[in-house]
This record gives structure tokens, sequence and C-alpha cells, in this order.
């Protein structure tokens, strides 16, 4: 099941509740829902799994008032995009155990056994680690969008063992150090102190007769291609997250999730601010004088702005919805584009003169800026 972050389901769609939920509200909905979800009542149901982390994250999000404020102003992407743009960057929710942890810890106290292994066997079934993959992106994919095929490899259950690690036929037995216990117990002075039994890891059971496959693993290293597909709007750092894509757990355990990370290049043209777009487009010095109507480039073709007579270097015109879709949601951001007039240099003696006789018709109006430097030099002396 790949769903990518950026198309995740609405926090409020997940808990059942309406957009302008009490806490309470809130509170009662997740509860019945984590309830119903909770790995424990579930034991070999991975969605259910899934359910329950969604539910939790939807929770720890919409019950923090902070979260919840930029949740309902930026959606998703308050929570992903590592860059610029909102001030909510890289609070994203984990899902590890440390934050359910905290959760119910609030929520359900004991009623749970939250807390770790205590004195208990070890499980040999794990979690698979989570991946990361780092994608380039050229600055007009990261704009439009774009589907990329990627390959990663990773640890998967194998298929000949079906992720026992035991050879067909044969199947794990009980360690004869600990006596599947998983724990050997030592004499220290006066205490008796337990350690994870050496030999079988804490598991209890051995295998004797490991599979030719995987050599006892109980996973095997394979190539996998995913099609990513990067909605238009992308920043720099944003994490597309796949969940249950990324390595598969030891024995047949849950897989963890893949992360792709985007890496933008930059413009030769453009800079990108937020979802608008900035350049510097150069003009000679007649054309800002006189007026024109400039062609420019834009990232989706070319546009023409209006240079109005007198125009001086500094001065910027926007071009509206010329900039980057907005992320997970409708309309564009704008084009920027500031003018710099440049000083007509390497004349010849025809321009030169032509330059001096406009210079000598020179009034204080023909110069709008040093005009009112000359208002204040004159005050100054009066
Ligand atoms: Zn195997
Ligand atoms: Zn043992």
């Amino acid at each position: 099941m790949a769903t990518a972050n950026v198309t995740k389901v609405d926090y409020y769609e997940v808990l059942s509740v309406s957009r302008d939920a009490s806490d309470q509200e809130l509170k009662t909905s997740y509860r019945k829902l984590a309830m119903q979800y909770h790995p424990d009542r579930n034991p070999d149901d991975a969605s259910a799994e899934e359910k329950f982390k969604e539910c939790s994250e939807a929770y720890s999000v919409l019950s923090d008032p902070e979260k919840r404020a930029a949740y309902d102003r930026y959606g998703h992407a308050a929570f992903q995009n590592g860059g610029g743009g909102n001030p909510f960057t890289g609070g994203g929710f984990s899902g590890n155990a440390q934050d359910l942890g905290d959760i119910f810890g609030d929520l359900f106290g004991e009623m749970f056994n939250m807390g770790g292994n205590g004195g208990r066997k070890a499980s040999r079934v794990q979690r698979g680690r989570d991946l990361r993959y780092d994608l380039t992106l050229e600055f007009e994919e990261a704009v439009f969008g774009k589907e990329k095929e990627i390959t990663i490899r990773r640890m998967e259950t194998c298929i000949d063992c079906k992720g026992s690690g035991a050879a067909k036929g044969k199947a794990a037995v009980t360690c004869t150090q600990c006596g599947g216990r998983g724990q050997q117990r030592f004499q220290q002075g006066f205490f008796s102190v337990a350690r994870t039994c050496s030999v079988c890891g804490g598991t209890g059971t051995l295998i004797v007769d490991p599979c030719m496959t995987c050599k006892g693993e109980t996973r095997v290293q394979m190539e996998h291609t995913i099609l990513v597909k990067v909605p238009a709007g992308v920043e720099q750092d944003t994490r597309i997250r796949y969940g249950g894509e990324g390595e598969s757990g030891k024995f047949a355990g849950p897989a963890g999730d893949l992360y792709v990370v985007l890496n933008v290049k930059a413009h030769k043209f453009f800079e990108r601010d937020g979802d608008d777009l900035h350049c510097v487009m150069p003009i000679s010095f007649p054309q800002a004088a006189l007026g024109t109507e400039l062609e420019i480039q834009t990232l989706e073709g070319p546009a023409a702005i209006k240079i109005p007579e007198g125009t001086q270097s500094g001065k910027a015109f926007k071009l509206k919805g010329k900039g980057v879709p907005h992320l997970n949601s409708h309309g564009k951001g704008d084009l920027i584009v500031e003018i710099r007039v440049q000083t007509p240099s390497k004349l010849n003696k025809a321009q030169r003169e032509l330059l001096r006789q406009l210079s000598e018709t020179m009034v204080v109006e023909n110069t709008p800026t040093s005009r009112g430097l000359f208002e204040k030099v004159k005050e100054m002396f009066s």
C-alpha cells in the first residue's frame, strides 16, 4: 500500500469529526477508534495497525491548539515542508513509540501495556527500518510536478522460508541455553540479575537448519521499483512518505516506511520565494526612459510586460498567477520581474555626442530621484 504523505487523508476525516469539533469530541472519537484498531487487539492485521497510527497521528496534531491551527491553515503541508513558507517546519509526527506512549499515558493510563518488554521475552518479530531516498528534481519538475521511477534496494521477507529463517520442513527449536525463557539469570553478590540470553538474543528459540536462501536471516536483499508521484509546487526538502515501502521486518515483521526526500535544483534565471518566482530583467537606458513593451520568458512560455516611460532601475512588475502552483490547494503564486537599467558603455563618437547634447538639455525634473535630494540641499542652505 503506497500512500504519499502529500495526498493523505484529512485528519478530521480520519477521526470522523467535523472541522469545528471540540477538544472533548476529538478525544471521545479518538479513544473509540484507538481501542478498535489497537495492535494488541488486532495482532495479525497490518491494516488495523496502519489505521491505528493514522488516528494517533491525527489526534496528536488536532489535540494541540498550535498544531491544529497550522493544520487548518496549511493542511498536511504544515508538517512536511522542510523549506520556508510557514513557521511549522520539521514538526512532523514521527509515529514512534515515544509519541504513542505519551498520548496513551494521558488517555488510557495503564490500560494497555505500552511500556517496553519489562521482563518479558523479546519478540522475534521486528518492524523493518524506515528507508530514505534522496530524489533530485529539476526546478521545473518541482514547479509542475512529475512522475519518476526510482529503484531502491531493501531487505524483503524471504519467500522460500516465508520469513521463518528455517529450512523447508524444519521449525525453530527451543533455545537450550535459556530453556526458551529468553533470559539468563546471574548471581551478583546478593542479587540475582536477569540478562538477555546471548545465544538466542532473547527470543527463546534457535534455528538449527537455516533456510538456504536467506541463511537464516529471514530476509533477502531485493531491488524494488516505485513510481514516485511528485505533486506540483513541492519545495526543497519536502518529504513524501510511502507507508510500508521500507525494509521488511525480521521474521516476517511489518515493513518500515520509505521517505522520499526532494532536492530541487536551482534555476539559472528564476529564484523561488515560497510560491512566488523572482527574476531580474536588464533593459537599456533609452528603453527605460522612453518606455517599451518587453517580451519575457515565464516557466509557461512568453509573456509581455509594459514598461512605462521613465521606469527606474529596481522597479518591480508583478505577473499574477505566473508563479508556482500552491501545493494542496488551488491557485498559483506570482512572477515578480525586477528591472535593472543598464548604463550604456563602449559608446562610439556619435553616441557620445548625442548623450552630451542630451545631458546639456537635462533639467532637474528629468531626474526624479535627485530632485528630492536637490530640494533637501536647497532647504539646508536657505
Ligand atoms: Zn529464507
Ligand atoms: Zn536463549
